[in-house]
């Protein structure tokens, strides 16, 4: 027998309806929001990934399925959804339309990492780009979008956000933040004092207790945000609060990456675990530039699709369709017109074995039908049919080519 790799796995009937009730909820709100549908490839050019989520990260440091292919090019199973989404709005040269494009997304994504509970080697993400959209009611209207989908998947949820600010005030921020942290490096973790001189916002969100606990004197960039910034994250919060959408402002909630800018949020649920986020995302209004585009601002999100499989409150199990059946082999294949007819518009099960009526009521029960349909021997010669709602218990015996 053959096993799936490891932080690998297939979705069977129970997870593969939760799958796509999430996602077919998930595409259902953002229609409503005005998205479109956009497919990339799961293979891009490592370039790509080391350009827009940065080689100091720990995706493209440790974690990328990367490899050459046959003609010897560098190549790389997408990490994440937005780089291979920016990049082919890029190339099909929607930078360069007044339009205001908008797109949605699912699929598998691609980590190498050490494979834990809700954190799989392939995972899916559902995600949303929105470009050329610079106003702050844009994130506004992007975070009010996720919490509709979740209210709609019955996840409850804790939203934090955060602002990093713009090129005007997060350089001299960034410098502030690295006296700060030099004077106190011998204390901060390995990792951190690799990210001073790599990444120093990225020290904030260190997982380490002792570094943690080091930083709650450390500049807060939300204190130092220029006029334009701290304007905008002040009218995110109040239209969050007219909404009363309730959230907490988390200044060491951070993307550490240049094009990164202004409003960054996450969603984090405490049902699975410690808390973990199952969302997140922000503004990114330099990424389009950074990979050779007309300068676009863009905001966008992805949900963990693994990570909220359990929380999801599947709905009720419908009785929904037709179970058709005969009492005797030769009433078998006048089911087939009927059944052909009737998956024009709704589900139809037929069962191939003729079969008494109670086992005939047994499997109808079993696919959850809504009518038991059945031709026995009076029927067969009269060209009629047995019709059973299994919801009103009604029974009617109708003309074949009537029902
Ligand atoms: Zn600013
Ligand atoms: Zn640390």
């Amino acid at each position: 027998m053959i096993n799936p790799l490891r932080g690998m796995k297939d979705l069977t009937f129970d997870d593969s309806q939760r799958f796509v009730h999430i996602v077919t909820t998930a595409i259902k709100v953002a229609k409503r929001y005005g998205y479109g549908y956009i497919e990339t490839p799961i293979l891009e050019e490592t370039a790509l990934f080391k350009r827009s989520v940065g080689e100091s990260s720990d995706i493209v440091g440790k974690e990328m399925y990367q490899f050459e292919d046959k003609g010897g090019n560098d190549v790389c199973m997408r990490p994440e959804g937005t780089a291979g989404v920016v990049r082919a709005f890029v190339h099909a040269k929607l930078d360069r339309q007044p339009l205001k494009q908008k797109f949605y997304y699912y699929g598998p994504m691609f980590r190498y990492e050490r494979p834990q509970k809700g954190r799989l080697r392939e995972f899916h993400q559902f995600g949303c780009e929105s470009f050329g959209e610079g106003s702050v009611y844009e994130d506004f209207t992007i975070i009010t979008m996720i919490s509709q989908i979740f209210k709609e998947l019955g996840i409850g949820f804790d939203l934090q956000i955060n602002s990093l600010g713009c090129p005007e005030c997060m350089p001299p921020y960034k410098q502030n933040l690295v006296n700060f942290l030099t004077n106190i490096k011998e204390e901060l973790c390995e990792d951190c004092n690799r990210r001073i001189g790599t990444n120093p916002i990225r020290v904030l969100d260190c997982k380490n207790k002792t570094c943690q606990s080091l930083l709650t004197n450390s500049p807060k960039l939300i204190n130092n945000l220029c006029e334009a910034c701290d304007s905008d994250f002040k009218k995110l919060t109040t239209l969050l609060d007219q909404a009363e959408l309730s959230y907490t402002i988390d200044t060491n909630l951070v993307r550490g990456l240049d094009y990164y800018s202004k409003t960054a949020f996450e969603f984090v649920s405490d049902e699975i675990g410690a808390q973990s986020a199952i969302a997140g995302g922000g503004r990114y209004d330099k990424l389009v530039e950074f990979l050779d585009g007309k300068p676009t601002p863009a905001v966008g999100f992805a949900i963990g699709i693994e990570r909220i499989m359990e929380l999801v409150q599947m709905p009720k199990v419908q009785r929904e369709g037709i179970y058709l059946g005969a009492m005797l082999e030769e009433a078998v294949e006048a089911l087939f017109p009927v059944a052909t007819l009737k998956r024009l518009e709704q589900k139809v099960t037929v069962e191939y074995n003729s079969k008494g009526f109670k086992s005939h009521m047994k499997g109808a029960d079993k696919v959850h039908a809504k009518y038991c349909v059945l031709i026995g021997e009076d029927e067969l010669k009269d060209g009629t049919i047995w019709v059973k709602d299994l919801e009103t218990k009604k029974e009617s015996t109708i003309p074949r080519g009537e029902f």
